[in-house]
């Protein structure tokens, strides 16, 4: 007998384990809110405590635990002991981030290398960590990236974000290829700006939240659980065939 429901149950995640980089607020923890929605075991992994305490209360459900991803030594521990307490991880969303908005003159080389030691090679270091403790069947990352990545336009100069989120395209691509043979899928999403305290800046500003309409075609910025719906699919078995894929969630900016 067919099952009526078995194409819409692929966009379920249930009974995954589904780890969240940066998963204390923002767009990680939207994506954890849904995560959990769709029923996986989530694990909310972030440098930042007290937005973590925040966490707990929004997702008791989720595990919830300190980690620099910066840290390489530190991002093996974790991942050991997530394993070791659920048994596997299948998926991993590598979303946190960070940005230091200056022109390239006056970028310290100690503000690029720190901005590239979050988005780029702590990515890198969380994606092995995770795919290390992944199941024969593999298993599904999914890297944030932004649609800076993949332009160097914007509203302000911001060349170590833009290179670094650059990176993390290029990676999610390469890891794509050489885990195919694993079963693991590696995807990426690349945002508009969207509506979190890593904008507040501009959020605060009618002139830029202006120009910020008037340089996207859908004329807003995007919501964190639009972001999210999309992190869902490429996780997702409705995914299967999708790897090395990198989908913007940007209101049409890069289709211009
Ligand atoms: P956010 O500031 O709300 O959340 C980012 C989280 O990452 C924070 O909880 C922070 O503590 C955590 N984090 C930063 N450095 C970390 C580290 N070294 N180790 C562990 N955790 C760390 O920002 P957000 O907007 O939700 O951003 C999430 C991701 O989305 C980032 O990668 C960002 O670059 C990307 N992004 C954001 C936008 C936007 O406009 N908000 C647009 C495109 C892409």
């Amino acid at each position: 007998m067919s099952d009526a429901n078995a194409g819409l149950r692929a966009f379920r995640v249930d009974g995954q384990v589904a780890v969240i980089t940066g998963g204390a607020q923002g767009i990680g923890l939207a994506c954890a809110e849904l995560m959990h929605e769709a029923g996986a075991a989530v694990v909310l992994l972030d440098c930042d405590t007290a937005a973590l305490d925040t966490a707990r209360q929004r997702l008791p459900q989720a595990q919830a635990q300190v980690l620099d991803v910066s840290d390489a030594a530190a991002v093996e521990h974790v991942f050991a002991d997530i394993a070791r307490i659920h048994g596997r991880v299948d998926i991993l969303v590598n979303n946190a981030g960070r940005s230091i908005r200056k022109p390239s003159h006056e970028l310290p080389l100690e503000d690029w290398d720190a901005v590239v030691a979050v988005n780029l090679t702590g990515a890198f270091v969380c994606a092995r960590a995770a795919a290390s403790h992944m199941p024969e069947r593999g298993g599904s990352i999914v890297n944030m990236a932004s649609m800076m990545g993949l332009s160097g336009g914007g509203l302000y100069p911001n060349v170590s974000y833009h290179a670094s989120k650059g990176g993390l395209v290029t990676m999610t691509r390469a890891l794509a290829v050489e885990w195919a043979p694993r079963g693991i899928r590696v995807n990426a999403v690349a945002p508009t700006w969207t509506r979190t305290q890593f904008i507040d800046p501009l959020t605060r500003s009618a002139e830029l939240m202006q120009r910020i309409r008037s340089a996207t075609p859908l004329q807003r910025m995007a919501e964190p659980q639009e972001v999210a719906s999309a992190v869902l699919f490429l996780a997702s078995p409705a995914a299967a065939m999708v790897t090395g894929a990198v989908l913007p969630v940007d209101g049409g900016f890069l289709a211009q």
